[in-house]
Parts: C-alpha cells; sequence; structure tokens
C-alpha cells in the first residue's frame, strides 16, 4: 500500500441549499398552519450516513472518499433518490436533495419517500477502474441502509445507467442471488425499464406544454435558453425541440452557445459525444456561460446545478417562464424578485418529477419480474405529469400563491396526512 492521499474537498456554495430547502418548507408550513409538532418532524431529516472510505488508484495509492446517503422521510413509502458525483458535493446539499425528492414524490403521487446520496469526487479524473471501485465500495458502505423495501437510489449528476448496474450487482453479490430493485436507472439489460434514460427530460417538454398552453405561450413561437447539457437538459432540449421550440441557447461546465435561428439539437448532441462539450460546435457564436441564464428568450430551463439565479442575477432574468429541470437552481431571494418580475416559475419538485416516476415504473417492473412496452411507460408518464401540473396549478390558484408554494402546500398536505395517520412510534 502506498502514500494514503485524502480527496480534495471544496468550499460549500455561497448559499447553503439546506438551509434555502428549510426556508422554502418553512414558508408553505407558515401558510399551512401546519401542526407545530408536523413541522419539527419534517423540517429535519430522518437518517444521514456519512461515509468515509479507501479506493485502491491505478498507481497502486490508496484514495480515501467521503460519501453520503441522507433519508429524509418514509412515511410515504421506501426512500427514493438519486446519486450524485462531484467535487462541490456536502452533507447539507444532500439533505436539501433529500427533502426535496420526499415532496417530489408526494407531487407525483408515488408511493415514496425522499433521500438523496453522494460523493465528494470529480469524476472526471477517475480512470473507468477507479469510478467502478469507488462505486462498488460506497454502493457496500451504503448498503446498510439501501434496498428494494427500505431506500432506492438512481442516477444523478455524473451517474449514469452503468453506475447504477454496478450498484446493482454489488448488493447482488453480498446478497448471492440478483436485487434488481435495489437501485432504479439501470441498462435494460439487467431490468432497467424503457423509457426511463429519457423520463427527466420528457416529464420537462411535458410541464413545458401544459405551461404554455396556460399562459397563452405558443410553444412554436417561442424561443429557449437551457443551462445544462446533460441527461435532464439534453434531452428536454431534443424533445422540446420536437414540440416546434426553437433551442436558442445551451451551456454545459465548459462553456455556453448560441444560434438565434436555433441550433440543430441532434446534431448538438452528436457534437457534445464526440467531443465532450456544446462549445465549439458550428454555426453557433460563443457566449459567457452566465448569459445563457439572461439571453433573450421565452422559456429558461435550468439543468445544471443549485443556486444558479440568485438576487444578483434574478433581475436580468429576461424569459417569462422558468422551468426548474435541474433540482434547487433558484434561490428563495431570486424566487421573490422573479415573481415580482411576473415571471412564471415550474418548481423542481413538478418539473423535474418525470425521472422518478418512471424510477417507481422501473420499481414496480423489477419486482414483478413483468416489463412494459415504452409507449406504455410514456403514456403512463404523461398521465401523471398532467395530473401533478393540474393539481399543483389548482392549488396556486386556490390560494392566491406562486406555483412553488402550492406544489409545496400539495406535497406537505400529503406527507403530514400520513405521519399522521401512522401516528407516531412507539
Ligand atoms: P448530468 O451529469 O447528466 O448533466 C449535468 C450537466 O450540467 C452537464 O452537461 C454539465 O456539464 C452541466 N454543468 C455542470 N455545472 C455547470 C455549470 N456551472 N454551468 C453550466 N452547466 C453545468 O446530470 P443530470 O442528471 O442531467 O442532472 C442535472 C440536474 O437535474 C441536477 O440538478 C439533478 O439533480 C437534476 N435531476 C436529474 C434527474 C435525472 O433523472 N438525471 C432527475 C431529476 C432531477
Amino acid at each position: 500500500m502506498n502514500a494514503i492521499a485524502t480527496a480534495p474537498v471544496t468550499s460549500a456554495p455561497a448559499e447553503n441549499p439546506w438551509h434555502n430547502a428549510q426556508r422554502q418548507f418553512d414558508q408553505a408550513a407558515e401558510l399551512s398552519h401546519l401542526d407545530p409538532g408536523l413541522r419539527a418532524v419534517l423540517r429535519e431529516v430522518k437518517r444521514q450516513l456519512i461515509v468515509t472510505f479507501p479506493v485502491k488508484m491505478d498507481d497502486g495509492s490508496v484514495r480515501v472518499f467521503e460519501g453520503y446517503r441522507v433519508q429524509h422521510n418514509m412515511a410515504r413509502g421506501p426512500a427514493k433518490g438519486g446519486i450524485r458525483y462531484h467535487q462541490g458535493v456536502t452533507l447539507d446539499e444532500v439533505k436539501a436533495l433529500a427533502m426535496w425528492m420526499t415532496w417530489k414524490c408526494a407531487i407525483a403521487g408515488l408511493p415514496f419517500g425522499g433521500a438523496k446520496g453522494g460523493i465528494v469526487v470529480d469524476p472526471k479524473h477517475l480512470s473507468e477502474g477507479e469510478l467502478e471501485r469507488m462505486t462498488r465500495r460506497y454502493a457496500t458502505e451504503i448498503s446498510v441502509i439501501i434496498g428494494p423495501e427500505y431506500d432506492i437510489p438512481a442516477p444523478d449528476v455524473n451517474t449514469s445507467p452503468k453506475i447504477m448496474a454496478w450498484i446493482m450487482d454489488t448488493i447482488s453479490m453480498e446478497q448471492g442471488f440478483s436485487v434488481p430493485a435495489v437501485v432504479t436507472g439501470k441498462p435494460l439489460s439487467v431490468g432497467g425499464s424503457q423509457g426511463r434514460n429519457a423520463a427527466t427530460g420528457r416529464g420537462v417538454m411535458f410541464v413545458a406544454l401544459e405551461a404554455c398552453t396556460r399562459l397563452g405561450i405558443d410553444p412554436k413561437a417561442s424561443t429557449v435558453a437551457i443551462q445544462g447539457f446533460g441527461n435532464a437538459g439534453s434531452i428536454a432540449a431534443r424533445l422540446m425541440d420536437a414540440q416546434g421550440f426553437t433551442i436558442a441557447a445551451v451551456s454545459d461546465s465548459s462553456g455556453a452557445i448560441h444560434s438565434a435561428d436555433g441550433l440543430d439539437i441532434d446534431r448538438l448532441i452528436a457534437h457534445k459525444k464526440a467531443t465532450g462539450s456544446v462549445t465549439g460546435f458550428p454555426g453557433a457564436s460563443a457566449i459567457a456561460a452566465s448569459d445563457v441564464l439572461e439571453v433573450r428568450c421565452d422559456l429558461l430551463v435550468p439543468a445544471a446545478l443549485e443556486n444558479q439565479l440568485t438576487s444578483e442575477n434574478a433581475g436580468r432574468i429576461q424569459a417569462r417562464l422558468i422551468l426548474e429541470a435541474a433540482n434547487g437552481p433558484i434561490t428563495p431571494d431570486a424566487d421573490i424578485l422573479l415573481e415580482q418580475r411576473g415571471i412564471t416559475v415550474v418548481p423542481d419538485v413538478l418539473a423535474n418529477a418525470g425521472g422518478v416516476t418512471v424510477s417507481y415504473f422501473e420499481w414496480v417492473q423489477d419486482l414483478q419480474s413483468f416489463f412494459w412496452d415504452e409507449d406504455e411507460i410514456n403514456a403512463r408518464l404523461e398521465k401523471v405529469m398532467h395530473r401533478a401540473f393540474t393539481e399543483v396549478w389548482d392549488s396556486a390558484k386556490q390560494h392566491g400563491v406562486s406555483l412553488r408554494q402550492g406544489a409545496y402546500l400539495l406535497a406537505i398536505e400529503r406527507v403530514a396526512e400520513a405521519t399522521t395517520d401512522r401516528g407516531i412510534y412507539p
């Protein structure tokens, strides 16, 4: 064993996502006159696991990584939520993401609670072998609290179907038999679901159409800017493009591009696959990364990370409608400014619920060993998104509040009802 090196720890973002998540919850709890006891329960996470574990690197050294798995609430069913590999991951970020998952599952009407996991790592600096060994060891470390009946992980930023297959295989090896329902977002070959990979982007497309109808916006006369061109962003771009929207600007972690006439999304996806970035795409002009949020457009889709729209730049946003494909991209202060400016925000807990909805379908299929075709998955997803959008819209209108607050009121009511019906043990 060679020298032991510690994974670099990066500073937490200036805005703490956990404080933002609690602030959003507190506002809705206040509005709904939530019982103080329930409020105290729901504003904290149920369980938080910190794991520190060694991985053998290709050069023979050992590197120590820190990872997390957090379960916010399990009153409505097993916990559900993705796993993120990113150098900026913190325990507070994972706690926020776990709480948002609880509300999202309740809004989509799924029998799940909320969880999230992450490792502090920039996976771009790992070889394939290092990535696999790190994933398998992390899966073993968190295996004490995950399982088909307890907590079911899924992909998130920088994690993929292949990584989900390694997690499924690791848990299966430890059990001695295949446990496909322990994780969703797997490849089709090991119990994945048709339509799961595109589900988050497809859900974003469905809510975009719903919101446009309500607001009297014509998709075919609308331009869109998208921040982040990974699973959520690139598939939302492709499916919105197919509905007639003009995708005028996109960005990823390497930079941003713009074309007023619209980008050819299929060619852009091929370009990103070939070069690793959206930058340098022929026919598009380069713009500053921050400008993707501020360009002239009708719809804005943040699909990267938290805290991208803040009180600093909210005054310069030109879109009429924002769809939060990412989790937590708008800070509470920015939310207030956007609302004052009459900009409609479809919140993350609704806009990106397509991913967890098809994850639910995948889990159900795995438990039954009976698989559905893609048309059936997409039709069921559309039904869930339509119902969730309508309920959130109606809740907001009924209470005279924003769509985010309308969504929170609905979610908190459902989770509070389950918690009350179950009672406090013992
Ligand atoms: P991903 O790893 O597939 O893609 C992330 C993208 O964001 C990449 O293109 C990356 O280059 C880009 N990016 C990172 N930092 C950026 C920055 N500062 N500026 C611009 N672009 C940046 O991840 P994903 O699965 O698409 O997740 C993106 C967001 O969507 C996250 O907030 C995630 O929690 C949320 N989400 C994902 C799913 C899912 O099923 N994958 C479901 C619900 C919500």
